[in-house]
């Protein structure tokens, strides 16, 4: 590591914050030594405000049908090859209950952006959840909605919304989207969700198609100004129906370098190591763990539905990352010197 990387590792954990410039180069210049530098401090800030807990939350893939066409997802609309299903609100309610009794107190309905989830069934659902585990959180991903919608939603009892940004750069941002798509609306829809007072979830995949070092600095640049309470970060999978079907997967090294320095960016942000990279090596989920993410996401759908909501190809959903294995996690993380708590896990701004 060159004392130049030294010394912006010693600036980013002081004021949680680089120059764009300053980020490309900590990116390009990351050699082994670096990153296991950035990952110490990072662990050491997230055990000052978390100690040595992690948060878990139970995954409900609501929907796969999608009217959007981002190019680099399995259920996009113009892929034929999809497999559709769509959960009733009753089955909804039983992957809750059958989380509640697992010990999960975080719902997170995820779905493409399905037109039979209108503010009506979403808000009936929501109270019906709430009503039954009030000492529950909610958290919605189901993509763009207007304003109004959110409100609706948030009025309903939904405690966060999950909208990764997946790329803070504009020309990058339409290489990954159709047309009909824009950064411009997806940042109004983040800051709409903001106001309205949900916890919000920011982020993007780590190696999508045309992503360079200057388009990550952007991204860690907006994370810096957005003050996310929740941060998704990802390697980027081919999913082989697609038009990015041929592109290279991104790593597990640069995502657990990002992983660490979005940590030191923002000390409190609740961070998932995901499922995708669960998916690109067998103990990816620890690895972002120990790079200072404190958030897992096991799946809680219908066994039956898991393979059919495919993002990318092979993904793992009968392993440790089964709701069901609840027990097998907790031991996985537990050897890494983690434990996990039946808590909702709210964003804790002060330190102990
Ligand atoms: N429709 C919702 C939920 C999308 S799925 C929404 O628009 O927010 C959740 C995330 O999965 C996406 O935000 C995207 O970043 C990620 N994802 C989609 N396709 C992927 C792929 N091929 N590899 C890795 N992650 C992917």
């Amino acid at each position: 590591m060159t004392d130049r990387v030294a010394a912006l590792i010693q600036k980013l954990t002081t004021t949680h914050r680089l120059t764009l410039s300053e980020y490309t180069e900590l990116i390009q210049n990351r050699t082994p030594k670096a990153a296991a530098e950035l990952a110490k401090r990072a662990v050491k800030v997230r055990q000052e405000i978390y100690g040595n807990t992690v948060f878990v939350r139970g995954l409900i893939e609501i929907s796969n049908i999608c009217k959007n066409d981002c190019l680099y997802c399995g259920i996009r609309c113009s892929n034929p090859h999809a497999d559709r299903y769509r959960l009733t609100p009753e089955e909804i309610l039983a992957c809750a209950d059958e989380g509640y009794s697992l010990g999960f107190r975080t719902f997170v309905l995820q779905g493409g952006e399905d037109p039979f989830f209108t503010d009506k069934v979403l808000c009936s659902l929501i109270g019906n959840i709430k009503e039954k585990y009030p000492d529950c959180a909610i958290t919605l991903s189901l993509g763009e909605r207007s304003r109004e919608s959110y409100q609706r939603l948030f009025d309903a009892g939904a405690d966060r919304y999950l909208l990764r940004h997946e790329t803070a750069n504009e020309t990058h941002y339409r290489k990954l989207h159709p047309s009909t798509m824009s950064l411009a609306t997806r940042m109004k829809a983040l800051r709409d969700l903001k106001e309205i007072g949900y916890q919000v979830g920011c982020g993007f995949m780590v190696g999508s198609p045309y992503q360079t070092a200057e388009t990550i600095a952007e991204d860690l640049k907006f994370i810096e100004e957005f003050q996310p309470d929740m941060c998704g970060i990802g390697p980027f999978i081919p999913h082989k129906d697609t038009p990015f079907a041929g592109e290279a997967a991104g790593t597990l090294e640069l995502t657990c370098y990002l992983l660490s320095i979005v940590r030191l960016i923002h000390p409190p942000v609740l961070l998932p190591s995901t499922t995708a990279l669960g998916t690109i090596h067998p103990s990816g989920r620890e690895m972002g763990i120990k790079a200072g993410a404190n958030v897992v996401m096991p799946n809680l759908s219908p066994v039956t539905v898991r393979e059919k909501y495919e993002l990318y190809n092979n993904k793992i959903c009968t392993g440790e990352e089964a709701a069901e294995a609840r027990d097998r996690l907790a031991s996985r993380i537990r050897s890494i010197g983690y434990e996990i708590v039946t808590d909702r896990g709210d964003i804790k701004k002060e330190r102990n």
